[in-house]
């Protein structure tokens, strides 16, 4: 039997990462995936493709909308060719994929292929191909999540469908009935918004986007909508019904009132649960809670000592980068470091366009908090730069302590917000102030521009292109 120092169960961006970083401490790694494809959610299902999706259907709106004011003609008609768009994302993802296999061989890490299970918490079973069991000091559970749905909806994978199909659909939906304004929703949808379906969100809470902060949904709704987006807020869904190729979304408004919506494919985008299934976590005294996580401390130890947890199947933000940081945690913790993350210091961004992006309290988190702080706004318009290229929409806002000054919260929406977040870490990182960031010397003309004004303004009405 192979034994090992560390074995990871799960190959998404937690899983191989910290593969990754076991290998270079030294110790003995494997790591287990039951798909044939390494690097999980993220990279076949998830980030890498919808991006991928993203950027093409951005490219043809351009093309369609936009490229005729800046003195492009394109004589005849452009079309889409969503085979060819679908088949470019696979090339993209397979490409991401085969880098992973690289980076297990280059790290002297052993793949075993198939479903992991524990027989107990220093054994795991390996069902594949053929059955395999390893032996292995430490086992990390980065096993992910999967697409959560209500309990009414039976989804057929092919007109009821959840993220994972809305990236290879064959045909442009006519209308597109998206029950879920979040992340997923919204990325998606603008996908097929561009391409040329009628789209029609159905949102529970108030507002899209509603763990964010409220200046960035209102933004962002009034962006959407004048692309068109059906907004249905406040709606709750109460029947998913198809009726050959029409789907029908019944829901109750905020008054109480019916409200049916026909289209011809359903997004289901609800959000995602913790996947455990098959892993015979009892057997090795893992413990998960009543939201199906596993169970685990500071130190993201599960209650078998010797047993971690990263990524979407604990508590926590399910996204890629926190996965990544919790493998890197992990790994140096079992190699006797002493690891820190900063929750608090994980951005947040939504790849519409505009981008929305965030980092640290929203305004809503810090008055129920009772902080007292000052807000430093500046509108993207204001903006050379993003006259230039057309990008108006959107802001940076600052959020700093009244007191002290020191950032608390950057939440911005605009063109590039996705890569100008990360100033924002930094700044927070090194706890600086609104007038720290006010002081430093940003390139112009960009679009970072606007955090530098929005730090003036926070640090007292100092803005100066508004
Ligand atoms: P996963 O990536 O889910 O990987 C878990 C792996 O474990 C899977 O490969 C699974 O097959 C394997 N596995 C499970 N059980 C077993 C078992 N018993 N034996 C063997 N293998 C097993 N996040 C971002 O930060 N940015 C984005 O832009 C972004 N876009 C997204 C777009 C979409 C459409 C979706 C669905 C998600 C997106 N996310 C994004 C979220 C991101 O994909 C997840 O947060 C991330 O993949 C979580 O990583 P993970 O390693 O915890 O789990
Ligand atoms: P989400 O939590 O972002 O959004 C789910 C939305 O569905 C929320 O607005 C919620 O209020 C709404 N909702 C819940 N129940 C509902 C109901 N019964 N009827 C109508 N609306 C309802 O989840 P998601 O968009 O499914 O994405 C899943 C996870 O994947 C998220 O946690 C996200 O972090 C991650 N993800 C991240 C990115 C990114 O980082 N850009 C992209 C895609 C997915």
């Amino acid at each position: 039997m192979n034994s090992y120092d560390v074995a990871i169960i799960g190959s998404g961006p937690g899983g191989y990462v910290a593969a990754i970083r076991c290998a270079q401490l030294g110790m003995k790694t494997a790591i287990i995936e039951k798909y044939s494809v390494l690097g999980g959610t993220c990279l076949n299902v998830g980030c890498i493709p919808s991006k991928a999706l993203l950027d093409s259907s951005h490219h043809y709106e351009d093309a369609v909308k936009h490229f005729e004011e800046h003195g492009i003609e394109i004589p005849g008609e452009v079309k889409v060719n969503l085979e060819k768009m679908i088949a470019r994302k696979q090339l993209v993802v397979d490409q991401t994929t085969g880098g992973i296999d690289f980076l297990m061989k280059k790290n002297k890490i052993d793949v075993y292929q198939g479903v992991g299970s524990f027989k107990d918490a220093t054994h795991l079973v390996i069902k594949g191909d053929k059955e395999e069991e390893i032996e292995a000091k430490h086992t990390i559970i980065a096993t992910g999540s999967k697409p959560s749905t209500l309990p009414f909806i039976n989804i057929d994978k092919e007109r009821v469908i959840t993220s994972t199909e809305a990236l290879k659909l064959k045909e442009v939906p006519k209308h597109l009935i998206i029950i879920g304004g979040g992340v997923i929703g919204l990325e998606l949808g603008q996908v097929y918004k561009r391409l040329g379906a009628e789209v029609s969100v159905v949102e529970y809470m108030d507002r899209i986007i509603p763990t964010m902060d409220a200046g960035l949904s209102k933004e962002l709704n009034k962006v959407l909508k004048k692309a068109k987006f059906k907004m249905n807020v406040s709606h709750k869904v109460k029947s998913v019904e198809r009726v050959g190729d029409e789907v029908i979304v019944k829901a109750d408004d905020k008054k109480g009132n019916e409200v049916v919506f026909k289209g011809d494919y359903c997004l289901v985008s609800v959000g995602r649960r913790p996947y455990t299934d098959g892993l015979n976590a009892e057997a090795a005294g893992v413990v998960l809670n009543d939201r199906g996580q596993v169970e685990v401390n500071e130190h993201l130890q599960t209650s078998a000592s010797n047993i971690y947890a990263i990524g979407d199947v604990i508590k926590g933000a399910m996204l890629a980068h926190k996965a990544e940081e919790e493998g890197v945690f992990v790994a140096e913790t079992i190699a006797g470091q002493k690891p820190h993350i900063d929750y608090n210091l994980i951005p947040g961004v939504v790849y519409t366009w505009p981008e929305v992006a965030a980092v640290g309290q929203t305004e809503e988190a810090l008055k129920e908090a009772g902080v007292a702080y000052k807000v430093g706004q500046f509108p993207m318009r204001a903006l050379g730069r993003a006259r230039a290229s057309m990008d108006i929409d959107g802001f940076v806002k600052v959020l700093a302590d009244k007191n002290t000054d020191e950032i608390l919260g950057v939440h911005m929406i605009g063109a590039r917000a996705a890569d100008m977040i990360a100033e924002a870490v930094v700044a927070m990182e090194y706890r600086a102030s609104a007038e720290d960031v006010s002081r430093m010397s940003h390139a112009h003309p960009t679009f970072t521009e606007a955090i530098k004004e929005a730090a003036l303004a926070a640090t007292g009405d100092r803005a100066l292109h508004v």
